[in-house]
């Protein structure tokens, strides 16, 4: 919140060193009129020349982007007319005069798009078999119960009341014909209909995610839960408590109620270890309450292949993630206060898990009750096969994800655009990050809602130029291609402490304990995609501390 406050400064700052004068009050839905005017006399672009290409995808100065997000920032701050639902698309019998945009997915990527897009302008479809938003960065507090999933969630057809929703997974993309299949699996009591069915479009906006990689490891995909989607975090939030009522049956010696109250969690990434922090308030301040005669017995392992935690930091916040992590002790006064419930296993690749224990390659084995898997990401089948299905995709070499240009354009299959965890941009790679996602769909709203020729080898300004990023972020009346701005990193641990670490340019600020943990809640708080969602969070969090985590299994 404070990063974009202090964009919006600088932006205001810049508009007022170019003048007023040169500043044109425009926003998508405003110059809506002439937009459609000026497409009319489009005209088939020349290319640009090769020192503007350079300027348009060359990596700009931390400065520079910088400016270019706050200008950015200020045009997504001016007022916007509202947009009235949209009637009928074109497969319900709609006027059949607008661009098709069909959008895959309503995740990070999609949402920001659908959010900036102008409904108005394009006759718009999300697809997706989930019909909400996800914020993703809270899904480890969910599975214990520290928010609510319905608090974290939006429905996506309140993003933009003039897109339309289908509640489907696409199954195919035939990127030339442009057209795309789709599956609905509609469910009445125990019996399931399946109905396929097909989309024509003129721009397809692929923004589905990535799946859970398991890297073939036998065992995993069976005996694993993971935390990916709601379901995942209802799982896993019904597994620990049947981990403590399986604990609670007489006749059980100690090894095994220790075993059932293992909790594993393979993967010290950002998921992994903010998981570790959440079941660890859970375990020490509501498990005493109902299960006391069982703390002695819990245990919680962090299983890393890698000699580190949390990669993505520096080495000193690795290191104060690490003493975060294993000071924690459990509260049981019969375990005595310097018992750790924490064990950190790093340079400990998993081999295979089997029902109730993990071998690992140094031939340890780890008993268990509860595996959860956070170990990487990989992609989905439809992106693989869509890659698979564009000659120049196998040149380029995406490893499974889409190869898209600096402008998110598939490489090789023009009307097809794809967006965050799918894609690498050549030449490019960026993290799987919902930040990264996110300004890449707003960047992506912003080529399709304002004035801009998408045709040509870079996409152009046509006519009058709108808003500050075509007046001053823009080169030679081209759109620049995307740049990513780092906003910084946050980690929970635990406990009210957070890693911060935010790099500006060169230099790195960071932040750790209470201090880090008030700046991860008002950050996270504020990036709640609404109001209703910053309320719900807010009252999650003041319930707990009034009551503790509601431990029902429903
Ligand atoms: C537990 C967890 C914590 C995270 N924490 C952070 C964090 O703190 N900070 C951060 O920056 N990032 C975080 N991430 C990563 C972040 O969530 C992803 O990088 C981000 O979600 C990627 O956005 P996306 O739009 O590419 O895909 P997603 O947000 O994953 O959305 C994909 C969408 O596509 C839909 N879909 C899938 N297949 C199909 C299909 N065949 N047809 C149609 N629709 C389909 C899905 O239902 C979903 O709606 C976290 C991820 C997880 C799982």
């Amino acid at each position: 919140m404070h990063s974009e406050l202090l964009l919006v400064g600088i932006a205001v700052l810049a508009a007022a060193l170019h003048g007023a004068d040169g500043l044109h009050p425009t926003n998508r839905y405003l110059k809506r009129s002439t937009s459609s005017a000026m497409r009319a006399t489009v005209e088939a672009s020349a290319p640009p020349s090769e020192d503007t290409m350079t300027k348009l995808t060359a990596q700009p100065p931390f400065a520079t982007v910088v400016v270019n997000k706050a200008l950015e920032a200020l045009d997504e701050a001016l007022p916007k007319e509202k947009v009235q639902p949209n009637g009928a698309p074109e497969y319900l019998g709609g006027p059949p005069s607008k661009e098709r945009v069909v959008v895959l997915g309503s995740g990070w990527g999609a949402h920001a798009f659908i959010d900036g897009l102008d409904a108005d302008k394009y006759d718009c479809t999300v697809v997706s078999p989930r019909n909400f938003f996800l914020f993703t960065p809270m899904l480890a507090g969910a599975a214990v119960g520290t928010v609510e999933y319905r608090s974290i969630s939006q429905p996506i057809r309140s993003v933009n009341p003039g897109v339309g929703y289908l509640e489907a997974t696409c199954t195919q993309i035939d990127a030339a014909a442009k057209t795309i299949e789709c599956e609905l699996v509609v469910c009445d009591g125990a019996a399931c209909e399946i109905r396929d069915f097909s989309l024509s479009f003129d721009h397809l906006i692929v923004a589905v995610g990535a799946t859970t990689n398991t890297f073939g490891i036998p065992g995993v995909q069976e005996h694993c839960f993971f935390l990916k989607q709601v379901e995942d975090a209802a799982k896993v939030r019904r597994g620990i408590g049947n981990c403590f009522e399986r604990a609670s049956v007489p006749g059980l010696t100690d090894a095994q109620r220790e075993a059932i109250l293992t909790f594993a969690v393979i993967g010290a990434g950002p998921t992994g270890v903010e998981f570790v922090g959440e079941l660890c308030d859970f375990i020490e301040q509501d498990v005493p309450r109902f299960y006391p005669s069982l703390l002695p017995y819990v245990r919680v392992k962090l299983i890393e292949a890698s000699d580190k935690v949390l990669m993505a930091f520096d080495s000193e916040l690795q290191a104060s993630a690490l003493e975060t992590l294993r000071s924690r002790v459990s509260v049981s006064p019969s375990r005595g206060s310097d018992k750790p419930l924490v064990e950190v296993l790093l340079s400990a690749g998993v081999k295979e898990v089997k029902p109730d224990e993990i071998l690992l390659s140094d031939g340890v084995t780890v008993p268990y009750g509860l595996a959860v898997w956070a170990a990487g990401i990989g992609p989905l089948p439809l992106v693989k096969d869509l890659a698979q299905s564009i000659p120049e995709q196998a040149s380029l070499d995406g490893r499974g994800k889409l190869v898209v240009d600096n402008w998110l354009r598939v490489c090789g299959a023009p009307g097809v655009w794809a967006l965050g965890d799918c894609v690498t941009i050549d030449q490019k790679p960026l993290p799987a990050t919902a930040q990264v996602a996110s300004q890449q769909g707003a960047f992506l709203a912003r080529l399709f809602t304002r004035n801009y020729d998408l045709s040509g080898a870079a996409p152009k300004i046509v006519g009058a130029k709108q808003g500050l990023v075509q007046q001053f972020g823009d080169a030679d009346g081209y759109a620049k291609g995307f740049n990513f701005l780092n906003l910084g990193i946050l980690a929970y641990l635990g406990d009210s402490k957070a890693l911060a670490q935010v790099n500006v340019d060169e230099s790195v600020v960071k932040g750790t304990g209470a201090a880090g943990f008030a700046l991860w809640r008002s950050v996270y708080l504020s990036k709640q995609v609404s109001w209703r969602n910053r309320a719900l969070v807010a009252i999650d969090w003041a319930k707990i501390r009034l009551f503790g985590r509601d431990m029902t299994r429903l």
